[in-house]
């Protein structure tokens, strides 16, 4: 048995995200980033003595959002603290956070596992704070600090230690990632002494360092070693992680409520507002594809990955109708492939597709009516793209109309064959593979457009009487 084998990871995560509000956290500054060095400061974020902060209420109502869709419970009265620490990139000497009060207490987010099913993450808490600025050391030999990013809102989303195997990530987002990993002898129900992991900011990177410290781990522990509550950083171009310090208590951060903020009060009527404008949360959306929709859980997956891939899906089934059996899965085959395929190559957002979702699905209504083979709706699809014109229009103008009378299709099927001896001696020498063959002809002599399903019915029927013509 490997060493590796008697033992179990254990893991808590520390989530930052960036929330997507204008102004800063508690000033009037822009949050926009890329913007020149310095630029987006003012006495507030700069830290000057005497500036006071005043709470921009998105921030909240961001909070907010993110613990209703983790069914967290709300705290209804929140506090600001002072997490004190020197940092050349922090003027105020302090980073203003939430300590004894957070804004959102437990709740839990669900997983994916790999084996298909799915795991709740319990978090312990979401926490409201701000973001300090950037020190740039890559610039000969001084180090350059750009304050824009001071007091750019965070929320911190902080899970129990739930998670298993590195493996089992969070989701994607804009966000930075803390990971506390400890191991245990499997079976124990105890904790082992954590470390902390920096510095990661990719969950590739995230999984690679869990994975490099699991085994440090395992290895001390193995030699009758024993190990530190440290912080690590991650080292992304060596893969490995060293000790940046020995873990810092909280009580080494001085924390103490902030007295220039009045705490936050979050009353019923506020929480029922945001939980009404909460979108449908996407593992619910996902599940909806796969029950009501019934596409299969691939589909569900790519489409409810953005919001706006799924919104698009939905307005073409909604367009298409209950006519249309099928018209989900048609539906998701088009946006999965063309469309997210033209998205991906133009990097286009998909609420401005060049396409409509009305247009996508007056396309679909042509194929399944027969009037134009899915063949021949590629050749549509890429002409809908520079034209604003219906697809019917654009398919009389350009004759793209499908051959489906089955007495004109007869006709080239008895040409085909009739030039082509030699091959209908194979044919009906037992080489199936031949069949192929006149298919590809028939289509070449009218140029695509003969109904396919026509065609093979025809063409089985010729070439299997036996050499009746
Ligand atoms: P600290 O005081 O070091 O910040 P916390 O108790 O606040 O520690 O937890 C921080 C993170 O570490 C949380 O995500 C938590 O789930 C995780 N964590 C706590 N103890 C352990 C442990 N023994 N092994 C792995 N992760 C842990
Ligand atoms: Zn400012
Ligand atoms: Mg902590």
């Amino acid at each position: 048995m490997k060493p590796n084998e008697g033992y179990e990871p254990v893991i808590g995560l520390e989530v930052h995200a960036h929330l997507r509000t204008s102004s800063k956290a508690f000033c009037s500054c822009s949050t926009k980033f890329g913007d020149e060095p310095n630029t987006n400061v003012c006495p507030v974020c700069a830290g000057l003595p005497g500036a006071l902060p005043v709470l921009n209420i998105s921030l909240v109502e961001f909070a907010l959002r993110m613990g209703l869709a983790a069914n967290s419970t709300i705290s209804p009265r929140s506090t600001f603290a002072r997490k004190n620490y020197f940092y050349p990139d922090l003027p105020k000497g302090y980073q203003i956070s939430q300590y004894e009060q957070p804004i959102c207490t437990g709740g839990f987010v669900e997983i994916d596992l790999e084996d298909g099913g799915r795991k709740k993450i319990r978090l312990t808490r979401i926490h409201m704070e701000e973001d300090a600025g950037k020190s740039i050391h890559d610039v000969g030999a001084e180090t350059l600090v750009d304050l824009n990013r001071c007091g750019v809102p965070l929320i911190e989303i902080v899970s129990e230690p739930d998670l298993r195997s590195p493996k089992e990530n969070m989701e994607e987002g804009s966000l930075r990632c803390d990971a506390n990993v400890s191991v245990r002898k499997k079976g124990e129900a105890g904790l082992g002494t954590k470390t902390e992991l920096k510095n990661m900011n990719s969950f590739r990177h995230v999984e690679r360092a869990l994975e490099f410290e699991i085994d440090r781990q395992i290895r001390v522990l193995e030699e009758g070693g024993s190990l530190e509550q440290e912080t690590l950083l991650w080292d992304a171009n060596r893969n490995i992680a060293s000790s940046m310090r020995s873990k810092e208590g909280a009580h080494d951060y001085r924390y103490f409520p902030d007295p220039d903020l009045v705490p936050v009060h979050v009353d019923e009527p506020w929480i029922s507002r945001v939980r009404a404008g909460l979108p449908e949360h996407p593992t619910a959306r996902r599940d909806r594809f796969i029950n009501v929709h019934h596409l299969p859980k691939y589909d569900a997956e790519v489409l409810t990955s953005e919001k706006g891939y799924a919104d698009y899906f939905e307005a073409v089934v909604k367009i298409l109708g209950p006519a249309n059996p099928d018209g989900a899965k048609s539906a998701s085959n088009w946006v999965m492939t063309e469309v997210l395929r033209v998205v991906g190559e133009e990097k286009l957002d998909i609420a401005k597709f060049p396409i409509s979702p009305a247009r996508i699905a007056s396309m679909i209504r042509l194929i399944n009516d027969g009037t134009i083979s899915s063949k021949i709706a590629k050749d549509l699809f890429a002409e809908m793209l520079h034209s604003d014109a219906d697809p019917k229009a654009i398919v009389e103008k350009k004759g793209m109309v499908q051959l489906s009378d089955e007495s004109a299709i007869r006709k080239v099927v008895d040409e085909v064959v009739e030039r082509n001896e030699a091959q209908v001696k194979k044919y009906r020498a037992g080489n199936a593979n031949v069949f192929g063959f006149f298919v590809g002809e028939v289509m070449k002599a009218t140029r695509g457009k003969a109904n396919p399903a026509i065609v093979n019915k025809v063409l089985k029927k010729k070439l299997d009487a036996g050499g009746s013509k």
